[in-house]
């Protein structure tokens, strides 16, 4: 038997907020035309999410794996350039830093920056870590460049960027790319999922209208609802809600009063956090904070108290519980987004997470046999990202002097996950850091927010005595002008944005 003769014949994604739609343009890309049939449904009548306009770097990765050019997306979306997020409030109230989407310096000697900058400190000859960040320098500049293929071996290399964009029209920007690659879009609301009686796998999901949809594999992008693999298969879930408590969201888009920063705003606040995302034309302010400390309505007054410019729309209230799917993949169901799992927006992780598992679910693409070892690696795969993913942000909870509300003062006695309690040792002790498992944040991240919460490391690796005081310090203060002088040199953020991708 040939192996193309139990091949995929028709992917169903159900559900078309940006998992769906992420979804169902990767697979247009990648699945041989004509041999698969790829299609989506979403309901106009239950709309999507709403929320989702912050992300980090990789997002470049998918749109470049879609052959998308980054101007085009950008005026699309009415994207701006995000180079990190700024946390105030967070290690103590009226103190802030900047987590940065590039690197620290660079290494000298084969050593890693950081120790360097670690040995200066311990010896009280301190500069602030933003200032050996271009990232942070441009950030708080207003400053924007887009490093390209001409930077490298240039210290620009050392910058790294996401962006803030607005999610619905993102969605709507992959359905017209999907959809000029096949894709069938089919409006309607799914009422009913049949499974086989035998093995358990999905067959075909109805709708109100009647009609029918039968597929092979399956694509749960249905939100918060997870139709398929819930609602149908039974997959339970893996409550975090312990060591991540918040579990509402209110969020309000404003106008703009000022040119967009090219960077996200974070603030603790008494029973969670508020966010500020600029974009082009609004911008997109919400409140993440946790009900058993705080009710809708003062959530709601705290964030409009954060508002720089008037409401445009009516506050938008959220509910979640944060923690991930027992199993992302079940039978024929692959859940992306929302229904496989919700770690809280922090750290803007989500789309990455969405993108992550398209990326596996297209290296270990099924065909009608639904090997389980290639199951298992993929849950394996996604589990071990999340959990990796869960600890950093865990880590902005517990690493602060804040104790000023029982919000704060339950973070400050609860029990944080062993492996948080390594990696946070490791760095505090000497500024130790290594990454397993192809982990997501890397050590500028950890040392970024360990540092910004005031538990920095104490000491350095000794092997970054390799230089000579004298070199040493020569050596960060030439590194410190250059990235003075390549910061000047950059055009606004703005003006970066009227050259080459305003949206209209
Ligand atoms: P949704 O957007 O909810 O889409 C679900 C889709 O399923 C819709 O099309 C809906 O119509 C359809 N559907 C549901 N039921 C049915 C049915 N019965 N029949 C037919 N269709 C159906 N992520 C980030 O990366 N960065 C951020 O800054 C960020 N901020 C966030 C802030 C908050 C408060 C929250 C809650 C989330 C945030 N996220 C963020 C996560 C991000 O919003 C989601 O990962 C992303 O929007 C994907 O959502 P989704 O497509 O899974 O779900």
């Amino acid at each position: 038997m040939k192996m193309d003769d139990r091949h995929i014949r028709k992917v169903l994604v159900v559900g078309g907020g940006t998992a769906g739609w992420m979804a169902a343009a990767a697979l247009s890309r990648y699945l041989p035309r004509g041999r698969t049939e790829i299609t989506l449904i979403e309901s106009d009548a239950i709309g999507t999410v709403g929320v989702g306009e912050a992300t980090i770097p990789q997002i470049a990765v998918f749109n470049r794996m879609l052959g998308i050019d980054e101007d085009e997306f950008i005026r699309a979306t009415s994207a701006t350039f995000k180079l990190g997020i700024e946390f105030q409030d967070w290690g103590n109230v009226g103190e802030s830093y900047f987590h940065p989407f590039g690197e620290y310096g660079y290494d000298m000697e084969g050593v890693d920056f950081h120790q360097f900058w670690t040995r200066l400190k311990v010896n009280g000859e301190h500069h602030s870590l933003n200032e050996y960040s271009l990232n942070a320098k441009a950030a708080y500049a207003g400053k924007f460049i887009r490093p390209d293929a001409t930077s490298i071996g240039s210290v620009l290399s050392k910058m790294g960027y996401a962006f803030h964009f607005d999610a619905s029209k993102y969605a709507l920007f992959l359905s017209k790319y999907a959809q000029s690659r096949g894709v069938r879009r089919i409006e309607g609301k799914v009422c009913e999922v049949r499974k086989c009686a035998e093995n358990g796998f999905l067959e075909s999901v109805k709708l109100e209208s009647g009609d029918e949809f039968a597929a092979d594999l399956f694509i749960d992008c249905t939100g918060f609802r997870a139709l398929l693999i819930n609602g149908a298969l039974g997959v339970g879930y893996e409550d975090w809600s312990n060591w991540l408590p918040v579990d509402r969201a209110v969020a309000i888009p404003s106008k703009s009063s000022e040119e967009p920063k090219p960077y996200t705003i974070s603030k603790a606040q008494s029973a969670g956090w508020t966010w500020r995302i600029p974009l082009q034309n609004r911008v997109g302010n919400g409140h993440v904070y946790c009900s058993k400390y705080m009710s809708a309505e003062t959530a709601i007054e705290i964030l409009q108290d954060e508002l720089i410019g008037a409401p445009l729309a009516e506050p938008n209230h959220l509910r979640f519980k944060t923690g991930i799917r027992e199993k992302f993949w079940e039978a024929n169901c692959v859940s992306l987004g929302l229904s496989s799992g919700f770690l809280e927006p922090l750290e803007s992780t989500s789309i990455h997470l969405i993108q992550s598992g398209i990326s596996k679910l297209i290296a270990l693409f099924p065909d009608r046999d639904f090997n389980h070892t290639d199951r298992d690696e993929y849950n394996r795969l996604l589990s071990v990202s999340c959990h990796h993913i869960r600890d950093f942000i865990i880590l902005h909870y517990v690493a602060t002097g804040r104790s000023n509300s029982p919000f704060w003062k339950q973070m400050q006695v609860m029990d944080i996950p062993s492996s948080l309690k390594r990696k946070m040792a490791l760095m505090r002790d000497r500024g130790r850091f290594f990454r397993y498992d192809d982990e997501l944040f890397s050590v500028v991240s950890w040392l970024a927010v360990m540092e910004g919460q005031g538990i920095g490391p104490r000491r350095y690796n000794p092997i970054a005595d390799i230089l000579s005081d004298y070199n040493l310090q020569q050596s960060m203060k030439n590194m410190r002008e250059l990235f003075d002088r390549t910061t000047a040199a950059m055009p606004t953020h703005q003006q970066f944005i009227d050259r080459y991708c305003k949206s209209s």
